[in-house]
């Protein structure tokens, strides 16, 4: 059985279908701070199948302890933890305490009953701003806020914990930008309160719930002044962690993956194409850059294609089609 913490989450109810899909039992983990429970019977209804559920906060230790006593867990998929980088600079410590001390908890609860096999969600955010792109597994890493420091600091743990005891087998997996959503409509991304994130806010212009976006700067050095960003359909990114499942069970060590799809759009590309999916105007205007945006960000998928034998399939039409069908049924 496959453990999945923040199971009920964006990312992780996705890869909870693909996992499924995939023949897997599984069992989740979720205290609900950034989901709803109606997920839970989604991912039943898409796949098909039936698991277990626990809710809650993975800070609580015999909660954790109980789900290793009655299950027969084989690896965990670590997706639980908090990831609005503007609000980790406001609340930095609750960052670190959620997202760092629940991963310690985690990683003992998992050596105590001899369980070895971990997958990390991890972010391009560790690449701070790149000299270059496309951006390699072995380029240097860097935070610039609270959110990513502590996705690195965990990177940091885990190696440490690999040379520690070689049978641990741990992959860190980078996420890029993951947009989209499950081609029923049923999953999705849906953000409390104003949307951070450029496609959840794209949609709610589309929609009517917004007014207008603000594109934030037109001066970067790219191809039309506006950032660019490698954009991954969701349902792709699912698909590699049910990759990275096989892979750390049938290796050891501690290894970095890129999860992106290896080619960047700018923002105005992504305003275009979801116009076309949605087939309303976006409105738009230019404003000033956001504090610690850099220009650009893209990864080399090369490394994930050939160690996890995983390379992302959906294009850009497929990704705004796909958030513009949840979006409808959703709002
Ligand atoms: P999400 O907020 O939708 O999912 C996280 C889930 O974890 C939520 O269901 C939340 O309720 C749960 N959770 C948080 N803290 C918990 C705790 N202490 N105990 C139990 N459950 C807890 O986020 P997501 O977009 O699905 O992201 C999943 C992971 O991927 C996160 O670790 C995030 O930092 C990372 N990541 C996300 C992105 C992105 O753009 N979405 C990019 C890079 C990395
Ligand atoms: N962006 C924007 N307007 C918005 C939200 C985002 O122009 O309302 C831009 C942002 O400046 C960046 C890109 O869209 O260039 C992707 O931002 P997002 O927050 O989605 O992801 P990030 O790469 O910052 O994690």
């Amino acid at each position: 059985m496959i453990l999945v913490t923040g199971g009920a989450g964006f990312i992780g109810s996705h890869t909870c279908v693909e996992l499924l899909d995939a023949g897997y039992e599984i069992a989740i983990i979720d205290n609900f701070c950034n989901s709803r429970p109606e997920v839970l019977d989604k991912i039943r209804t898409i796949s098909g199948k039936d698991f277990k559920f626990y809710e809650a906060d993975l800070l609580e230790r015999d909660k954790v302890e109980q789900i290793f006593e009655e299950n027969e867990i084989e690896a965990v998929i670590h997706f639980a933890g908090l990831k609005a980088v503007g609000e980790s600079v406001q609340i930095p410590l609750q960052y670190y305490h959620n997202n760092i001390t629940s991963t310690l908890i985690l990683c003992e609860t998992m050596a105590k009953y001899g369980c070895k096999k971990l997958v990390f969600s991890s972010s391009a955010t560790v690449y701070g701003d790149p000299a270059s792109v496309p951006i390699r597994e072995d380029f240097p890493l860097h935070t610039t806020n609270p959110y990513g420091s502590t996705k690195l600091m965990i990177e940091q743990i885990l190696r440490d914990l690999y040379v520690s005891d070689n049978e641990w087998s741990i992959a860190l997996l980078r996420y890029f930008n993951p947009i989209g959503a499950h081609e029923s409509g049923l999953i999705g991304e849906n953000p409390n309160g104003i949307p951070n994130n450029l496609v959840p806010y794209v949609a709610q212009v589309a929609v009517g719930k917004l007014e207008c976006l603000s594109v934030f700067g037109d001066d970067y050095n790219t191809h039309d002044g506006t950032g660019v960003r490698d954009f991954i359909h969701v349902v792709d990114l699912s698909r590699g962690h049910v990759k990275a499942v096989e892979k750390v069970k049938s290796t050891s060590g501690a290894h970095a993956y890129n999860l992106g799809t290896g080619t960047g759009y700018s923002v105005l590309d992504i305003v275009k194409a979801y116009e076309k999916a949605c087939g309303r105007k976006i409105n738009y205007k230019i404003a000033p850059r956001r504090p610690g945006d850099i220009a650009m960000c893209y990864a080399d998928p090369e490394k994930s294609k050939k160690e996890l034998g995983w390379q992302a399939e959906y294009d850009i039409e497929k990704m705004c089609k796909d958030s513009w069908n949840f979006t409808i049924k959703n709002s």
